[in-house]
């Protein structure tokens, strides 16, 4: 056999197995997408999308509330809150000008519905009378799904520890700014939340996010939640489903207020 039958013989032998993988692995559908997708669209409409077509949403609904939002709180009772030790009715109090205040010792309040991933829009204000020091100065915080918190804080005058200053997840992810209004006025927190998943098994697969608006400031950026956000101890994350929103009664006579409180269910 001469050098160019053989030759001959390898390129026929190669175009074969070539062509046998070709016919297993694709069909000629996938194969013509490939080439479509690899070539340059040349015409506008060739990435121009017509679906799904997004649900229209009224950003200032009825109440300024966006159409699409469930109401927790709208200054008019405690009908969706429950205390979290005992699923009591709530005892903190209801002021005239459509705000709640923590009423002290009574313990934290939850909503009854429970939650996945959320967008969250809710209003808090420091008091202006209670000036204790450090963390015992207006100390509350909102919990995601009953567990991880978002630390509220009157910070103004008045550090402390960074990773559990206003606008922390507690004792984890120190904020990327501070961006409190004067004492006694109405802070805002946005929050983007997407909850954790975890497989039968019970480990975890995917960590929680959160992005947190603090008066319209970036302040948590797509945050991978480590777990619990405990005072003592390390993050935990064991296995859970929904949860409810909680908010904090820190006991030592915060003075925190709350209104305007909604979400917008991601999930
Ligand atoms: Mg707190």
């Amino acid at each position: 056999m001469n050098i160019r039958k053989t030759v001959l013989i390898v390129l026929a032998g190669v175009c074969a197995f070539a062509c046998i993988d070709d016919k297993e692995n694709k069909t000629p559908v996938e194969t013509k997408k490939k080439v479509e997708i690899q070539k340059e669209p040349t015409d506008p409409k060739d990435t121009e999308l017509y679906e799904p077509v997004p649900p229209i949403v009224n950003p200032t609904g009825q109440g300024g509330v966006p159409s699409d939002a469930i109401v927790l709180f709208n200054g008019k009772n405690f009908d969706n809150w429950i205390h979290t030790k005992d699923e009591s009715p709530v005892k903190w109090i209801l002021n005239d000008d459509g705000s709640m205040t923590v009423k002290d010792k009574s313990g934290d309040i939850q909503t009854k519905q429970k939650f996945g991933s959320i967008q969250l829009h809710i209003e808090w204000q420091s008091s202006t009378e209670k000036r204790a020091s450090g963390q015992n100065r207006s100390n509350s915080g909102v919990f995601l799904q009953e567990r991880y918190e978002v630390q509220v804080l009157d910070n103004n005058d008045n550090d402390t520890y960074v990773n559990g200053q206003v606008g922390s997840i507690y004792k984890q992810s120190i904020p990327l700014a501070k961006a409190s209004v004067p004492t006694g006025e109405w802070n805002t927190y946005d929050i983007i939340y997407h909850a954790p998943e975890f497989n039968p098994e019970g480990e975890k697969t995917k960590s929680a996010t959160i992005t947190v608006l603090h008066n319209g400031i970036l302040i948590q950026d797509h945050y991978e939640i480590k777990g619990t956000t405990p005072y003592i101890g390390w993050p935990k994350n064991n296995p859970h489903g929904k949860g409810a929103l909680r908010l904090q009664d820190h006991g030592d006579n915060s003075g925190v207020s709350y209104r305007n409180i909604w979400v917008r269910e991601l999930d």
